[in-house]
C-alpha cells in the first residue's frame, strides 16, 4: 500500500481546493504522508495560461498555511514521534515540497526560488520546451507536423537530462508528462532507434545524483490510461535500479491518492517495493 502522496496543488496555482480542503481529502485516504508540492512561482516572461493568479503573489500564504500545518502535524502532541517518523494512516504528516519549473535560461531565478523556503523536497517539472507548454493542447494541433513533434520530444529528454543531471531536485516528476496531449505520437517516437538511449540517459544521470524518478496516477486519470511513466521507462529505470517516487499530482481533493492500488501494483511489476519521500531533503524508503 503506498502510504505517501507527495505530489499536490492547491488553488495557489490552479488547483480547485485549498490547503486545509487537501489535507482533509488525505486524511480520508489514510495517507501516512502528505507533501504539498506547489508550482513554483514563474520567472519573469514567463506565463502559465492555466493559473488563475500569480504565484508570486499567492505563494507566502500559501506556504504559510502549509508551514504551520506541517508543524502541527509534525509535533509530539499531535500524537506523532516527531524526527523521521510519519503519521498514522489516516492522520497524515504534511511535507512541504515544490514541484520547481525547470527553466535553465534563468538558473538564478531557479536557486533563489528554491532557497526561499525551509522546503522538504523538491520537484523537478519540466513543463515547458523551450517556448511550447507540453501540457496545453493548443499547442499541438494538427499544423504541427511530425518532425516537429519528435523534434520537441528529443528537446525534452535533452533538457529532462540537464535536469537529473543538476542535482538541484529530489525528484523528477511525471517523466514522459509530455504525451499527454499526443500520446499516439510519442509511442511511434518510442519505437525509433535513439530514443530508448536517450530516455536511458537521463535516467543514467538520475541515477549518478541519486534522483528520484516520479511515478505518477495522473495519467491514469487520462483517456490513454497509463502512468507516467509508461512501461518502457519503467523496464529501463528497473533495470537501472533506479529509486522512486509516488505522487497523483492531485489538483483537486477527488484525486489526492487516486489510483494508488493500481500505481503499487504497477511498480511492483517491474519489481519495486520501496518508494523514497524526503523530510528535511533527507531522504526515507518507504515500503509500499
Ligand atoms: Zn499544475
Ligand atoms: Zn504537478
Amino acid at each position: 500500500m503506498i502510504c505517501a502522496d507527495v505530489h499536490n496543488h492547491t488553488i495557489a496555482s490552479h488547483g480547485l481546493a485549498t490547503v486545509s480542503e487537501m489535507f482533509a481529502a488525505a486524511q480520508a485516504h489514510n495517507l501516512a504522508w502528505y507533501g504539498f508540492s506547489e508550482h513554483s512561482p514563474l520567472p519573469p516572461g514567463y506565463s502559465c495560461p492555466l493559473y488563475k493568479g500569480d504565484l508570486a503573489v499567492t505563494f507566502p500564504a500559501y506556504a504559510a498555511e502549509v508551514m504551520a500545518l506541517r508543524e502541527q502535524t509534525a509535533s509530539p502532541a499531535g500524537g506523532h514521534a516527531g524526527g523521521l517518523a510519519g503519521g498514522k494512516a489516516g492522520s497524515p504528516r504534511v511535507l512541504m515540497g515544490m514541484e520547481l519549473d525547470w527553466l535553465p535560461v534563468n538558473m538564478p531565478w531557479m536557486r533563489d526560488v528554491i532557497g526561499h523556503y525551509p522546503f522538504d523536497y523538491i520537484i523537478g517539472g519540466l513543463h515547458f520546451v523551450g517556448e511550447v507548454p507540453v501540457g496545453s493542447p493548443r499547442f499541438w494541433g494538427a499544423e504541427v507536423e511530425r518532425a516537429e513533434r519528435f523534434a520537441r520530444y528529443n528537446a525534452y529528454y535533452d533538457l529532462m537530462r540537464e535536469l537529473a543531471a543538476s542535482g538541484m531536485v529530489d525528484v523528477v516528476a511525471h517523466p514522459d508528462f509530455i504525451k499527454v496531449c499526443c500520446y499516439d505520437d510519442f509511442q511511434a517516437w518510442l519505437g525509433l532507434p535513439g530514443s530508448t538511449d536517450r530516455i536511458a540517459a537521463v535516467l543514467e544521470a538520475m541515477r549518478a545524483t541519486d534522483t528520484a524518478m516520479e511515478v505518477s496516477s495522473a495519467g491514469l486519470r487520462k483517456p490513454f490510461h497509463e502512468p507516467y511513466p509508461g512501461p518502457a521507462i519503467m523496464r529501463l529505470a528497473a533495470d537501472l535500479g533506479l529509486t522512486i517516487s509516488f505522487g497523483s499530482d492531485a489538483h483537486n481533493t477527488d484525486d489526492t491518492g487516486s489510483h494508488f492500488a493500481e500505481l503499487a501494483a504497477y511498480a511492483a511489476a517491474y519489481g519495486f517495493s520501496r518508494s523514497r519521500i524526503c523530510v528535511g531533503r533527507e531522504r526515507l524508503e518507504l515500503n509500499f
